[in-house]
């Protein structure tokens, strides 16, 4: 592995590493310099440079004061939703029980709703065990039928066999689930681009369906006057054995 050095005239050299340490000549210039000692190998040697912890190039923001306030939603399997509310009092719902694992949430900055018991569901508390009936909370403004009576009122049977059937829809969201405001846009226009592009396949199988029936008609018809020509001979034949009958 040769050395990599240069000449004070500033010649950049490639020097065979058996003469480190040595006294060299440039050839190009003539002067004299010192050949330094190769590279030491990363194999043997020092210790391996320690990590340096990832300095933050930017401070975090100091206080929660400039972000903006985080709200959070919940909506319940029956379609009531509650909220928005900051995350202390969800915090309270959640500890009340009235969030159980199948409660769709949404907080502020989400595109989509979560299932509380998604994993990136970062919810201000935990989940409670045991899920209960959660006490009706009227929302303000909102008319809202009682809770209905779910799978939570079974008392705390294993809940994991019960879920393993229905895995976490998160990704898809009904259109018939409450959205805020702020997906709600988002959400309708793609549900547009969902309907126009199933209206585009429909056309596309009628063109093909269209064009298949098109090329049976048209075999029919050729294979009918395949088949024409010995019917007209027949027809023709008939009136010679018609003239040869009252014999
Ligand atoms: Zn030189």
């Amino acid at each position: 592995m040769p050395i990599l050095c240069a000449c004070p005239n500033g010649h950049s050299l490639r020097v065979k590493d058996k003469l480190a340490g040595k006294r060299g000549k440039c050839p190009t210039c003539g002067a004299d310099f010192d050949v330094p000692a190769p590279p030491a190998p990363p194999t043997e040697g020092g210790p391996p440079p320690e990590p340096v912890p990832a300095q933050p190039t930017s401070p975090p923001p100091a206080g929660v004061a400039s972000e903006p306030a985080v709200e959070w939603r919940m909506a319940r399997a029956g379609g009531e939703q509650y909220g928005p509310t900051v995350p202390a009092v969800f915090a309270q719902w959640i500890a009340a029980g009235r969030v159980t694992p199948d409660t769709l949430v949404w907080r502020t900055g989400w595109p989509d709703w979560r299932r509380a018991d998604a994993p990136n569901a970062d919810l201000p508390a935990p989940l409670p065990g045991a899920p209960t009936e959660p006490p009706p909370l009227p929302a303000p403004g909102a008319t809202l039928p009682p809770p209905a009576p779910t799978a939570s009122q079974s008392p705390a049977p294993s809940p994991a066999p019960a879920e393993t059937p229905t895995p976490a829809p998160t990704p898809t969201i009904k259109p018939s689930r409450p959205v805020p405001p702020s997906t709600a846009y988002t959400l309708r226009k793609r549900q547009q681009a969902k309907r126009r592009r199933i209206i585009t396949i429909a056309l596309a199988l009628v063109c093909v369906v269209l064009t298949g029936l098109l090329v049976i008609a048209t075999m029919t018809n050729s294979s009918e006057e395949a088949t024409a020509p010995p019917a007209s001979q027949a027809r023709r034949m008939a009136p010679q054995a018609r003239r040869y009958s009252p014999i």
